[in-house]
């Protein structure tokens, strides 16, 4: 009896089983863990080339993501598609653009029969799990196991969802610790030997409204962080939009909730919170409801170091740019106390890995949902197609695939993360899929034929005043069109990289202007995006 006719008299040659004998004689398929940070931008991030790199280097805040750049492949031209959270999050999940996915701005919601990487990995044998924040509205599909955060999500004691529960359940302790604290533990109890796993260990912090773990509290006391050069920005070098946009350090961050000037005796009280900051407009909450979760000690701390803080902030009765420098370094000591909390958290489970034997069979993929502003352009959040908050970073260690310390300067998008997961596995990417596997740039190779543009998209729905726009960016040049204003601005990045001069009406351009219009038409056709304005807007 020969091999075949064996098994057919055993009934083995049925579909099910002889693909599991196909799987079984494939290379062993690699863990993947896909760790997520929320807002986190390239200047706080040490392993970046940035205004901050040194400062942040020096005061050791992100030293462990650092270390997975030194020994993976550190991609220098990294985009989204969108820059805001819900519809990164569902550009990663399916490797569509945000009109394909359907995911198009916070508020939205995910639709949660659509096609997703996990539920790809989830067939192929791997055990999926989501910890953390979540943000899309409806629950995960595709994951054996999930505990997220509802909606945003708190820093203090906050609430989790389980799979398989209905119930929301509070857990004590600082947000970024438990996060690492639940991913360690699902490596440890609920991981299943005898499949490869795909894990998303994905943070809340550094997102608004920034704050820190007590015991950096003191982190950065008597050092100033680094002006960027325009934190005076009067936008006069760019359209109407720049200039009517909310989301300014001089007049829309929230002087309670985002800065912590609260009232000296500590309230909820919205009258007080008003009487506290007059003249900001109240957008988020969030810091409040965390006073509400505070256990006595946490709040003790609290108190402990904000309210001298803000007693000496209020004694020098600060005015104009003297006042927004103070809020400057204020929002942004807490922002990256936020970002260093995450990165300890990071450091856990990657000496995790290396002491369960896990770290040679595991890809290590760190990104942020995108980029952020750090008083670039006087702002703070996201949402724009100007370069802080359009970059997004990430990091991809695979052992023995990407080379230490190396440095690729192909553009990527978040739309790539699907596909190259997929590729990583041994699994046929879907031709519905829009992104390209990054993995040959991981192996180190430059195909000739790789991307020379992106696509941008950002669907403005009044937060923050930012409008609707699209563009296209390349190597070199970038085109932004406020397509239901009719406006266009036009950067050589070269000669601008701040971005604080559009030479849309600079005859010098008049060629590349037309050109790069081009280009848009042809990657939303590409894309699938059509160019009513209205359908789009
Ligand atoms: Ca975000």
């Amino acid at each position: 009896m020969n091999r075949r006719d064996f098994l057919k008299s055993i009934g083995i040659l049925s579909i099910g089983i002889s693909s599991q004998l196909l799987a079984g004689s494939r290379p062993k398929q690699p863990n993947i863990l896909l760790i997520l940070s929320d807002d986190h931008s390239l200047q706080t991030l040490g392993a970046y080339r940035s205004r901050m790199q040194k400062f942040i280097q020096k005061h050791k805040i992100t030293p462990n993501i650092d270390k997975i750049a030194a020994q993976g492949v550190l991609f220098e031209n990294s985009f989204v598609g969108n820059s805001i959270c819900g519809p990164s999050r569902a550009s990663i999940l399916t490797g569509k653009h945000s009109h394909i996915n359907g995911f198009r701005a916070n508020g939205d919601r995910f639709n949660p029969d659509q096609w997703t990487v996990a539920k790809e990995l989830q067939k192929a044998n791997y055990q999926t799990a989501v910890i953390g924040k979540w943000h899309l509205a409806s629950l995960p599909t595709g994951f054996d196991d999930y505990e997220i955060l509802p909606g945003q999500g708190l820093y203090y004691n906050p609430d989790f969802i389980s799979r398989g529960s209905s119930k929301l359940v509070q857990k004590q302790g600082y947000c970024s610790d438990i996060i690492g604290d639940m991913t360690i533990e699902w490596l440890d109890k609920k991981r299943d030997n005898s499949k490869p796993f795909f894990l998303c260990s994905w943070h809340k912090a550094p997102h608004r409204t920034w704050l820190p773990h007590p015991r950096h509290f003191n982190l950065l006391d008597g050092i100033d962080v680094p002006e960027p050069e325009n934190l005076f920005d009067d936008y006069k070098g760019r359209t109407s939009s720049a200039r009517r946009q909310e989301m300014t350090i001089r007049d829309n961050i929230n002087i309670a909730t985002d800065v912590k000037v609260t009232p000296p005796v500590a309230t909820s009280s919205p009258e007080e919170i008003r009487h506290a900051a007059p003249k900001t407009k109240s957008q988020d909450g969030t810091t409040f409801e965390e006073f509400k979760r505070m256990t006595p000690d946490q709040r003790k701390a609290w108190d402990e170091y904000y309210v001298p803080r803000n007693e000496k902030f209020r004694a020098q009765n600060l005015k104009g740019k003297d006042l927004v420098r103070w809020k400057y370094q204020a929002y942004l000591k807490d922002y990256i106390k936020c970002v260093k909390a995450m990165d300890e958290n990071v450091g856990r489970v990657m000496d995790y890995l290396k002491k369960n034997g896990l770290e040679n069979d595991t890809i290590v993929i760190y990104s942020s949902d995108q980029g952020f502003y750090n008083g670039e352009h006087g702002w703070y959040d996201k949402r724009w197609m100007y370069e802080e908050s359009l970059r997004n970073p990430l990091i991809v260690k695979w052992p023995k695939v990407t080379r230490p310390g190396a440095r690729c300067k192909e553009m990527v998008q978040n739309i790539d993360y699907a596909p190259t997961i997929l590729e990583a596995a041994g699994i046929k990417v879907p031709r519905e899929v829009q992104g390209k596997s990054l993995l040959p740039l991981l192996k180190g190779k430059r195909p000739k034929n790789w991307r020379k543009s992106i696509l941008y998209t950002y669907y403005g729905r009044g937060a923050h005043a930012v409008t609707s726009h699209r563009g296209v960016r390349n190597e070199r040049y970038k085109l932004i069109e406020f397509h239901t204003k009719g406006e266009w601005e036009f950067y050589d990045l070269r000669k601008d990289p701040l971005e604080m001069n559009s030479d849309y009406n600079n005859p010098r351009y008049e060629k590349i202007i037309s050109d790069m219009k081009q280009e848009l038409k042809k990657l939303m056709a590409k894309y699938q995006l059509r160019i009513d304005p209205v359908s789009n807007s």
